[in-house]
């Protein structure tokens, strides 16, 4: 059992790159939103440990190792399963860690100023992906259907499944570049600002478990216009959380 439990996943880690995570669009739009709320003094920074490039153009490198062997083991840190009336502390944790323990533990790594410029480096890499991938719904999902990947759906007629379809098919069908669509999302005031901003990653991974329902709201395994209605806003604020969210920790980590 044990054996095929580790085949099973060495086959989908070598078969789907894109099992767990929001498609390139998603991540880069929240590096978008992410980038224009910085402090000066934060941004200066950043700037400093990402040799120049901004949180967009970073923010699908963690996707982009899982290509590579010796990576493997951070296929776990995208993601946790939780099922529903549990709570994060009461399930039995992954001993190769999950998407909350990995939010803390890089936050920890990129506060500290002692550590070597490429574990920071790569620290900060890891939360502007993280805090995207935290406000998919899915990334916080039910281990019996690995996240919604194991729910085969058509999307506008294509083979696919709800995980994809949260990932890439609602983002895709608006037909937008990242740079547009985080313009387009982008709106918000000094108080809501400051309520996003002024939660924790259990607040995150709360909101993504009472999301499910919506997620999981499925009239039909046709899925088209109708859904993609329904939930392309919902969605999309979802990205803009996270944007502004990843901004505040940044701003708090880095001060
Ligand atoms: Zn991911």
């Amino acid at each position: 059992m044990k054996k095929l439990f580790t085949a099973l996943f060495i086959t989908i880690i070598t078969s789907n790159t894109s099992l767990f995570t929001w498609g390139q669009i998603g991540h880069r739009v929240v590096g978008d939103i992410a980038q224009k709320y910085l402090d000066p003094i934060v941004l200066k920074k950043v700037n400093t440990l990402l040799e120049g490039r901004d949180l967009a153009m970073v923010s699908n490198w963690c996707d982009h190792i899982k290509s590579f062997k010796k990576h493997d083991h951070t296929f776990w840190w995208h993601f946790v399963n939780v099922e529903d009336g549990k709570r994060y502390s009461e399930v039995t944790h992954n001993k190769n860690g999950d998407i909350v323990e990995a939010i803390q533990r890089f936050s920890k790594q990129l506060a500290n100023d002692k550590l070597s410029f490429q574990k920071r480096h790569e620290a900060l890499k890891w939360l502007v992906h993280l805090l995207g991938d935290i406000h998919q719904p899915l990334h916080v999902g039910y281990a019996k259907d690995q996240g919604g990947n194991l729910i085969s759906v058509k999307w506008f007629g294509k083979k696919s499944n709800l995980h994809a379809v949260w990932d890439e098919g609602i983002i895709n069908h608006q037909e937008l570049s990242y740079t547009e669509l985080s313009k387009l999302i982008n709106f918000t005031n000094v108080e809501q600002l400051k309520k996003l901003q002024n939660s924790d990653v259990n607040v995150w991974l709360n909101e993504g478990m009472k999301l499910r329902k919506r997620v999981y709201d499925l009239k039909s395994k046709e899925l088209s216009y109708a859904y993609q209605a329904h939930n392309v806003e919902f969605l999309n604020s979802q990205l803009l959380k996270a944007g502004i969210r990843l901004a505040g920790l940044l701003n708090k980590v880095l001060k």
